[in-house]
């Protein structure tokens, strides 16, 4: 049987990170295993659910390409429709069927009585277990009537008290003892069906083969479980991955800070940048390499190199993965892009050489590609140099006031806008022979005269990006 995974959202929010790594790991599997990777949209709670949300969802993961081979937008007529709101008939026929089986049954107690039981058990020190009249097939006909006269009840599944089994593929062997669960509702009285109960009408019919899911979702498996026993349905294998947690070890959520992907797409993140540092959350590459495109797992991804422990989620980490994203860039695409860039007008006169050179040496140093104005600027056009601690350090060694004078009249006599890397050669030579510096004194001491900085790219690579009268202003600056 070919392999059916689902990424079923609730459409009550924006596509939170762990929703995304989710869905990354059902669309990784699916293309895996040349499988199906299904969107079902889970809304049965009208209330919360806005299809404004269903949008922005589809939206982000469009964005960060996982694209699913089925869903609301693409259906398959075997299967459809894709939004659980649409598919009512169906959970109420196969409620119906539990009840007939006596495997579910009507429930007409109040919440008031339900609270009171509740209150009962607890004062008891039993479990706080559904105990009502209804449970008893014995009433089953004064339900029919009430049911007849138009009343609304609920409809309870009736708990098999014995232990249940998962094999999950990340947890492992999962023991759930017998009488944890007591009888639940899957219809609630308002008619509306409850999450545990459409999820397996609808895996089951959708034919899906894996659920891989968040952990939070480990405690609903039990009643899962005993659902597709009652339907009589194949029981598909479980996955359920680990916690993402904070810093400090508590769950992610809005106080570790963005949680959702839509912010990360605001603030420049690379899309393939995400879905790399998500698949590593909880996930490990066979080849342990921490750098990769989603196609570039296609072959490799499987539900055998899950980690069972929760995933720290690190900002640093996530932003350094951005920058070895941009590394693999093509010069030419991020010329694209930064063309674009606001308060970039030195980028965007240049050559198109020199802004291929620039590009080359810049993806080196930046973390998102919105940083490069700040960077050419810092690294290239600046002509006001900051006086740092470590500037003026160098500024006070020996030999460099000597560097800076013969540099700033040799710069003086240049008249055409960039220096080339041969004319940087010669000055370097003569510094060495004519001034006598050497070693650490000369090569700091030139880094210093021409960029103003302690540090940064060879200077070959830098200098003959940088304007002439940029280089003799900072060495005007030096020379005061
Ligand atoms: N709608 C559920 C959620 O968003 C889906 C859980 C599942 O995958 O079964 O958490």
């Amino acid at each position: 049987m070919t392999t059916r995974v689902r990424f079923a959202p609730s459409p009550t929010g924006y596509l939170h990170i762990g929703g995304a790594r989710t869905a990354l790991y059902n669309f990784l599997y699916a293309k895996a295993s040349g499988g199906t990777f299904i969107l079902r949209i889970e809304d049965t709670d009208l209330e919360r659910s806005n299809a404004e949300y269903e949008k922005l969802q589809i939206d982000d993961l469009k964005w960060l390409g996982i694209n699913h081979d089925e869903g609301p937008d693409k259906p398959n007529p075997k299967y459809a429709p894709y939004r659980q709101s649409e598919r009512a008939e169906i959970y109420q026929k196969f409620a119906l069927e539990l009840i007939d089986k006596g495997l579910a049954y009507y429930d007409f107690c109040s919440e008031e009585e339900l609270e009171e039981m509740k209150e009962k058990a607890t004062r008891e020190g039993r479990p706080p277990h559904y105990e009502g009249k209804w449970k008893n097939p014995a009433f089953n006909e004064e339900a029919l009537s009430r049911l007849a006269r138009g009343e609304k009840p609920a409809i309870r599944f009736r708990a098999p008290n014995k232990a249940y089994v998962l094999n999950d593929k990340v947890k492992g062997r999962v023991v759930y003892p017998e009488n944890m669960v007591g009888d639940f509702v899957i219809v609630r009285s308002n008619g509306l069906p409850v999450y545990n109960f459409c999820c397996v009408v609808d895996d089951h019919l959708m034919d899906i083969t894996h659920v891989i899911r968040g952990e939070d979702h480990l405690s609903n498996t039990v009643r899962q479980l005993m659902i597709y026993e009652a339907l009589n349905a194949k029981v598909p294998e479980f996955a359920h991955v680990s916690l993402l947690i904070g810093h400090d070890r508590q769950k992610l959520s809005k106080r570790h800070g963005a949680t959702s992907v839509n912010l990360y797409r605001n603030e420049n993140y690379l899309p393939e940048a995400m879905c790399n540092y998500l698949t590593l959350l909880g996930w490990s590459h066979p080849k342990e390499i921490d750098i990769f495109d989603k196609h570039e797992l296609f072959e490799v991804f499987d539900l055998e190199r899950f980690s069972a422990s929760p995933a720290m989620y690190d900002l640093e980490k996530l932003k350094w993965v951005n920058g070895q994203h941009i590394k693999k860039m093509q010069n030419e695409e991020i010329i694209k892009l930064v063309n674009d860039l606001p308060g970039n007008e030195f980028f965007k006169s240049q050559s198109h050489e020199w802004k291929n050179a620039s590009v080359e040496i810049i993806k080196q140093q930046v973390h998102f590609l919105t940083d490069f104005p700040k960077m050419i600027h810092e690294m290239i056009t600046n002509d006001h140099l900051e006086m740092t601690d470590t500037l003026l350090d160098i500024l006070n060694w020996e030999t460099t006031p000597k560097i800076i004078s013969f540099l700033h009249e040799e710069v003086s006599k240049w008249n055409t806008p960039f220096i080339t890397e041969g004319q940087l050669n010669i000055w370097m030579e003569q510094v060495k022979k004519e001034l006598g510096v050497k070693g650490k004194p000369l090569f700091m001491g030139v880094r210093a005269a021409l960029t103003g900085r302690d540090h940064g790219p060879e200077l070959k690579f830098l200098i003959p990006l940088t304007p002439v009268n940029v280089i003799k202003k900072r060495l005007d600056q030096l020379k005061k």
